[in-house]
């Protein structure tokens, strides 16, 4: 039997007060849990012990005081450090450990290892929405691993709102999410955020190029789903915009930026790809030809 069944099931640790783990530890104790916090530099728990927070003194304090312990600091080389000291590894034997930071499937997968070594009964999981949507309707919660194990912890991870989805037993399946997401929120951001510095070298600003850029925006859900059909089909249909076509429409970006002595390589690789794709015999294809190309040796 585990150590902790004489402890509340309505308590929770947060190690790591971030930005996220402050949010966190704030829609813990906003749902009337016992939240007992720690961070590696002090003095970031303040406005928490003022609304009822317990500060640990150290990580392995603070994880013995709960039967659930959230970890959300920068990566899975920032938790190791936490975790993978000697005392930290001991008190959380027979707990549950949730690794909200953000990191890769592999290192998702390596922490799951670790902890069965170690007696330690672990979930991972991510975070898809910013700080301030933490607590409300609007957050968007991750989760992978045993799923006895987050039913039976779901009801606490349930203070933190929004919706929560397990998506499956492969302890890496989150992180998996995690980055294929981050990859379309970066690219996306890094796009828009050369759009403004090409629309500002020809006299165009912000303000009068974001109700367009909107209009881009708007078109993308259904051609999300409509590319993602394509791609579990194999299909890679062109008819709609040919990958011929599309290539010249980069290459006037190309160009355009070029012209203003704007750096012009992401678009330069993405233009590369389209051409890899006309070079090996799918010029009549679409874009989403790239999603098979792209890890071809
Ligand atoms: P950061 O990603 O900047 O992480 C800060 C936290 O990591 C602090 O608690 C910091 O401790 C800790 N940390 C860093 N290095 C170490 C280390 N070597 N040992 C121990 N602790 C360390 O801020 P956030 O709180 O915003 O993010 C936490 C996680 O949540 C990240 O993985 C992030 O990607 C994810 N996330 C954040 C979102 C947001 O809106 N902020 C949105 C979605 C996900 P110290 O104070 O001592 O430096």
């Amino acid at each position: 039997m585990s150590v902790h069944t004489d402890q509340s099931p309505a308590a929770v640790t947060v190690l790591g007060l971030g930005p996220m783990g402050r949010a966190l530890a704030a829609a813990f104790l906003d749902a009337g849990l016992r939240t007992t916090v720690w961070n590696r530099t002090p003095g970031r728990d303040g406005d928490l012990v003022a609304r009822g927070a317990v500060a640990a003194s150290s990580a392995a304090e603070a994880v013995a005081a709960s039967p659930l312990t959230v970890v959300c600091v920068v990566n899975y080389d920032a938790s190791d450090a936490v975790l993978r000291q000697e005392d930290v590894t001991t008190a959380l034997k027979g707990h549950t450990l949730v690794n909200l930071s953000a990191d890769t499937p592999d290192r998702a997968r390596d922490t799951a290892e670790w902890a069965g070594r170690h007696g330690i009964r672990y979930l991972d999981g991510a975070i898809m929405t910013p700080a301030p949507t933490i607590g409300t309707p609007d957050a968007v919660f991750l989760h992978s691993g045993p799923e006895e194990l987050y039913r039976e912890h779901r009801p606490v991870l349930a203070a933190l709102g929004g919706t929560h989805t397990h998506l499956g037993e492969d302890t890496g399946r989150a992180a998996a999410y995690d980055v294929a997401l981050l990859d379309i929120f970066w690219t996306a951001t890094a796009g828009y955020t050369h759009a403004l510095a090409v629309a500002r070298a020809e006299g165009i600003t912000g303000a009068e190029l974001a109700p367009f850029a909107q209009g881009i925006a708007a078109i993308l859900p259904s051609h999300f789903t409509e590319l993602a059909a394509d791609t579990d089909a194999g299909t890679y249909s062109g008819e709609v915009n040919p990958i011929t076509s599309a290539a010249s429409t980069m290459a006037h970006v190309v160009h355009a930026s070029e012209a203003h002595g704007i750096d012009a390589s992401v678009m330069r690789v993405i233009e590369g790809q389209a051409r890899r794709v006309i070079a090996l015999g799918h010029g009549t294809d679409g874009f989403t030809r790239v999603a098979e190309v792209i890890g071809r040796s």
